[in-house]
């Protein structure tokens, strides 16, 4: 494998529709940081389990974090390997057969190795990062982690070490017998919207009288 590229692999080589498929370490990592959230894949207590959580990314490294009594990591930790995948949802791609239709996306598998992060500087610099993949500029606006907050919470590291993306994407692809049926065809685009926010009420400093932050302005300017 090349500087460039993650894949193909072991584990990673599309082969169903293998003309959507990129290995390419430039489409795989924007994927990545574009996505809200990830799905994490593991053997718990005998059983398959994949479980939705956040992730953060610092270069080749892929960052999960939870509860020191989570389940899901302690496992992928204790097998020390990981598979996370994540996916953009990128709209409606309406063929004239349902057979054809299908949505576009974006979406990547990552397999790698999965260790603890222990050290207390490492784990808070990582949890700053989760912080800023929520939304970019906030680990500054709010307040410093407590060390109680810092000992409830389990980071692991996975190793970006082989990865796939697979991304469905154009028009639709109807097939030539259907092309003159009388049915509509195209597609329909979709995107992650930010609606206006709408600050807390709670606590003796209801956030009403705060200005809102430099982040979320930004968020919402982007869009
Ligand atoms: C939102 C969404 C909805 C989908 N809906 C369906 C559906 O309803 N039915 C269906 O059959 N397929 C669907 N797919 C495609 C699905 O993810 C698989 O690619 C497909 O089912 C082929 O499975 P397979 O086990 O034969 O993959 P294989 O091609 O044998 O997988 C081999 C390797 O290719 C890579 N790979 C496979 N799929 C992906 C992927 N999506 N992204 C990145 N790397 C990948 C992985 O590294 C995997 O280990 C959907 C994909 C997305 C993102």
């Amino acid at each position: 494998m090349s500087d460039g590229l993650l894949g193909p692999g072991p584990h990673t080589r599309v082969r169903r529709l293998p003309k959507k498929a990129s290995y390419d370490a430039g489409v795989i990592l924007a994927i990545l940081d574009e996505a809200p959230f990830c799905h994490v894949a593991a053997v718990v207590e005998g059983r398959a389990v994949t479980l939705p959580t956040l992730h953060a990314r610092d270069g080749r490294t892929l960052y999960l974090h939870g509860s020191q009594s989570n389940a899901l990591l302690k496992a992928i930790v204790e097998s020390g390997e990981a598979c996370v995948s994540a996916t953009l949802f990128d709209g409606l791609r309406l063929a004239r057969s349902g057979f054809e239709s299908s949505i576009a996306y974006r979406s990547v598998v990552v397999f790698g190795a999965a260790t603890l992060v222990g050290d207390d500087a490492q784990k808070r610099r990582v949890l700053d990062l989760f912080v800023d993949a929520v939304l970019p500029g906030r680990a500054s606006e709010v307040r410093a982690m407590s060390d109680q907050e810092c000992r409830l919470t389990m980071v692991v590291a996975v190793s970006i070490d082989e990865a796939s993306a697979k991304v469905s994407a154009g028009p639709t692809e109807d097939l030539d017998d259907d092309l003159e049926l009388p049915i509509w065809s195209g597609t329909v685009p979709a995107r992650l919207r930010y609606e206006a926010p709408v600050p807390s009420r709670d606590g003796a400093m209801a956030s009403g009288g705060v200005p809102l932050p430099e982040s979320v302005r930004r968020l919402l300017g982007q869009q």
